[in-house]
């Protein structure tokens, strides 16, 4: 298949035959649900360098989903892989541990206060099984209050959503749903979930269920949810709310922690966690993760709460966090990523202002949520108010102009530091003349 978009060629030819081959033995044909784009839209790639991906057609992208944030530096960062190479050296896996551990973590502890000891796992869903763990031993209590529109990864106590897909206000409360088949109805019963931003809601839970519950967990800005951002009043609330009613505040940085700043979300905001996860951007892609926390909760690891995993400090994954770290720590990387966004921001700006088209962004600069209505959502329920429709169509031309962005309007754009290596123009050009097409195939449609 060969489509002219706005003058630009792409054919997918090589990814659809790839499809058909690959759906033959992996379900859906890829490793991650959320990597089927349909048949006919699936693409599948060679290589990322920088701040650009090649498909194995060759097609060329702009990546502002980067991973889901992993990448913050860039694809093959040299400095990164040149220090994972000597992480190869060391042997990989030992069940032992390596002198390295204790320097990622020490530079762990040094850009976020909370985290006084670190535990390293591999993916972010680990790390949030295990911050569970912790809190229900440290509280002794099973229940979790989680925020609507939130996503803490792939494990059945989580897999918990409101679905607001076809939701409307005047329907009453949306209803909880598992994220698919395969959840036990049981875990339901741990699984509160509140609003963001409405601090009375989390206390009335509280003051009901707080016999119960033993975590409340966070994404101050939601990364699986355009970034719909916390107030900071209403974090002070709910860090007050979970020390009046002896809950641990688990605060998922997986997607915020080393990206909004050198100490996250909780140094954004200023604020502290009793816990907090990581993963994504500790490695720049390598597969890494760390749970951490206050030293009071975090000694319960060790002292009857089980935490391990074959591949946990794997030498090569921590070679490149201990040279990601000190990049972002000790360059002003996080600078340049925010000076882009910023001016990436105007530049979206000026051309949807040029067509009366209401916007707004939410989140960071390094992870912004792009919506078409003037005022960013306070919650996943506002989300229903903008015009995402907007975005769904506009997405797919952008990917047909090579540049690549999440399709569904809930995904916030990443940035990394590589983008401002010659990216700005480039996008802003493609941006313009794929909302262009999008507005006369939405005048065509209606
Ligand atoms: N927490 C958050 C906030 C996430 O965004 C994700 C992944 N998108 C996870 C946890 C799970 O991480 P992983 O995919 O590495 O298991």
């Amino acid at each position: 298949m060969l489509r002219n978009i706005g003058g630009s060629m792409r054919s997918l030819t090589r990814s659809n035959q790839h499809f058909q081959k690959a759906s033959g033995k992996l379900p859906l044909g890829v490793s991650s649900n959320f990597r089927y784009w349909g048949d006919d839209r699936t693409i599948y790639v060679k290589r990322g360098k920088g701040a650009r991906i090649w498909d194995i057609d060759d097609n060329e992208y702009i990546d502002y989903r980067l991973a889901y944030g992993p990448v913050i530096l860039g694809y093959a960062d040299p400095r990164v892989d040149e220090a994972a190479r000597r992480g190869m050296e060391v042997g990989g896996v030992f069940a032992l541990s390596t002198e390295l551990e204790f320097d990622v973590a020490s530079r762990i502890s040094k850009m976020v206060p909370a985290a006084e000891l670190v535990r390293f796992s591999n993916s972010g869903t680990e790390a949030v099984m295990a911050a569970l763990r912790i809190a229900r031993a440290f509280t002794g209590k099973d229940g979790h209050i989680a925020v609507e529109g939130g996503y803490h990864g792939v494990f059945t106590e989580l897999l918990w959503q409101t679905e607001l897909d076809d939701w409307r206000p005047s329907m009453g409360e949306p209803e909880l749903q598992p994220y698919g088949d395969g959840v036990p109805a049981v875990t339901e019963e741990l699984f509160y979930s509140v609003p963001l931003n409405d601090a009375n809601v989390a206390e009335d839970v509280l003051k009901r269920y707080h016999d119960d519950i033993g975590a409340f967990l966070i994404e101050p800005i939601m990364g699986n949810c355009c970034g719909i951002t916390a107030e900071k009043q209403y974090l002070r609330d709910i860090r007050e709310l979970c020390d009046r009613y002896d809950v641990a505040l688990i605060v998922d940085e997986v997607k915020t922690g080393f990206r909004v700043a050198r100490g996250g979300v909780q140094e954004l905001f200023g604020f502290r966690a009793d816990l907090c996860t990581f993963a994504k951007a500790i490695g720049n892609g390598y597969p890494i993760a760390a749970v951490a926390g206050l030293d009071d909760l975090m000694r319960n690891v060790g002292d009857g709460v089980v935490h391990g995993g074959t591949f946990t400090g794997h030498s090569v994954s921590l070679a490149a966090a201990d040279k990601t770290l000190e990049i972002l720590d000790e360059t002003d990387a996080l600078q340049t990523i925010e000076n882009y966004g910023l001016e990436l921001q105007r530049g979206l700006s000026r051309i949807l202002e040029g067509r009366d088209i209401a916007h707004s962004f939410t989140g960071a600069p390094a992870l912004m949520g792009l919506f078409f209505a003037e005022r960013p959502p306070a919650d996943y329920r506002e989300w229903i108010d903008s015009d995402y429709e907007f975005y769904d169509t506009l997405a797919p031309k952008l990917h047909d102009l090579g540049i690549l962005v999440e399709p569904d309007s809930r995904e916030p754009w990443f940035l990394c530091e590589a983008h401002s290596h010659g990216c700005l123009d480039e996008t802003l050009d493609k941006f313009e003349k794929a909302v262009d097409l999008t507005i006369q195939k939405m005048s065509n449609d209606a």
